[in-house]
């Protein structure tokens, strides 16, 4: 028997559990892991280089520790997106969303803690909880995956959670969570005890609606959480904001690793941010290509669950991961997420939509 992660003296809460594991796998069409799939124009390529080659120039030093110029520029998107004004004092960024989370759930949670998210949603949610040893609680959702909102109410009220997970759009599911919903939530939350609601926006820009960013406005208790991943094509950079309360920023800075953001992910955002028009073309593109996944699904015989994010969630399946295989098997990588009954599928390029629509109407043939 070789050695293995039970043989270590790893904390109890990590024994037996697994690491967040989407399959990396080398296929023709990869539409499992909610990313853009056109990569960076040539342009912003050239941009990220000279900026990059100049940052290389200083790399003896470390980087600015604030990140300020950078804040600043995200500032100034959000604020151009969103019509609601924030400055460099309501931002505070980090390497991926992930991390964002990591370090409210380290400021906020932790050990004696708890947080809570309204599942199925983001799994990193209750897995970066269990990282912080912040104790995690599920909270229910209706059959058609909206917030039950007098459960969830019941829930915040049980269990007194010192954080509490809105995702809109959700992910797995896609859909979006109301502006109503989130003050009652966010009502709720400060009821039972003065905690942190976190909205999670990783999706916003694909959606139908706005940006609950203005809620921050006179709620120290609500942060909204985005990333550079998803509408600005850039998973590979590693670049997620929050937008809160300039106190919340603060505190946050009480646990983030000194120099956390490099000086060589600084550049590349801060050129990203300068095409931020031609990346939200994209957007534009990708948000035509989730509806017509969206209306060709439902017209091949699938349900479909609304969707205000680049992927889409379909089902239903007696075996989702039987499905699963079969598409892959087709060439086409989705994602199981363990939602029973339900598979997702990123919105790629016009030629990759038809390859997996190709794949789902055969087995939808096949199986009729
Ligand atoms: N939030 C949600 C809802 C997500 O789906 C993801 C990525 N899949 C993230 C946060 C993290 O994204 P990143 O760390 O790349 O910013």
């Amino acid at each position: 028997m070789s050695f293995g992660i039970d043989d270590l003296p790893v904390r109890d809460e990590l024994r037996g559990k697994s690491p967040y594991g989407a399959p990396q796998l080398d296929v023709p069409v990869r539409l499992n892991t909610n990313e853009n799939p056109y990569p960076l124009p040539e342009p912003l390529v050239e941009r990220i280089t000279e900026r990059v080659r100049e940052a290389a120039r200083h790399l003896n030093r470390y980087p600015d520790r604030d990140a300020v110029e950078l804040r600043t520029r995200l500032a100034e998107y959000l604020t151009k997106t969103s019509g609601y004004e924030v400055g460099v004092a309501n931002v505070w960024a980090a390497n991926g969303s992930n991390e964002v989370i990591q370090q409210l759930l380290q400021t906020f949670g932790g050990p004696g803690r708890s947080a809570i998210g309204f599942e199925p949603s983001y799994s990193m949610h209750g897995l970066i909880a269990r990282g912080t040893g912040t104790g995690w609680f599920s909270g229910p959702r209706n059959d058609d995956f909206t917030i039950d909102l007098a459960a969830a109410e019941r829930a915040i009220a049980e269990h007194r959670p010192d954080v509490v997970f809105v995702t809109t759009p959700n992910n797995p599911t896609g859909n979006a969570v109301s502006r109503e919903t989130v003050l009652a939530l966010y009502e709720a939350a400060q009821a039972a005890k003065p905690s942190m609601v976190v909205v999670d926006e990783a999706y916003i820009e694909f959606s139908h609606g706005d940006s609950l960013l203005s809620l921050i406005d006179g709620r120290p208790n609500l942060v909204v959480s985005r990333t550079m991943s998803k509408a600005f094509g850039a998973a590979g950079l590693r670049l997620g904001y929050l937008a809160a309360h300039p106190a919340v920023v603060d505190a946050v800075q009480l646990v983030r690793l000194p120099y956390h953001l490099s000086a060589v992910t600084q550049a590349t955002a801060l050129a990203a941010l300068e095409h931020t028009d031609t990346l939200l073309g994209y957007v534009e593109q990708l948000k035509t290509e989730r509806d017509r996944l969206v209306e060709e699904l439902r017209a091949t015989g699938y349900e479909v669950t609304e969707s205000d994010a680049n992927f889409v969630q379909f089902g239903r399946f007696e075996d989702s991961h039987e499905i699963w295989r079969k598409i892959l098997d087709r060439g086409v990588l989705v994602r199981d997420n363990g939602v029973p009954g339900w598979l997702r599928v990123t919105a790629g390029t016009p030629a990759e939509n038809d390859a997996f629509l190709d794949a789902v109407r055969e087995l939808k043939k096949e199986q009729s």
